[in-house]
């Protein structure tokens, strides 16, 4: 079945999705894929969770100059985020 929203209300499903204390991979995946369909950018949420595996983003957090690295306790990428804006 194909979900049929406004763009208004997908921004709402997304922005509510994200405060969510905890998410699977298979959520996000649902929740990017209705971002696309809208074309709306998920923006600070992506640090949210992991670039790889989709997770919840948490584990080790080293911070340099420019960056903050978190790298993953699922799959141990090093997801990369620019400090400040
Ligand atoms: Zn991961």
């Amino acid at each position: 079945m194909k979900t049929k929203f406004s763009r208004k209300e997908a921004e709402e499903k997304i922005n509510g999705f994200f405060k969510k204390e905890n998410f699977s991979a298979d959520e996000v995946k649902k929740i990017k894929r209705i971002a696309m369909e809208f074309n709306i950018k998920l923006g600070n949420h992506r640090k949210l969770f992991c670039k790889k595996c989709l997770n919840k983003l948490k584990g080790k957090i080293r911070i340099n100059k420019n960056y903050k690295t978190t790298m993953c306790e699922n799959c141990g990428f090093l997801n990369r985020h620019k400090i400040g804006y």
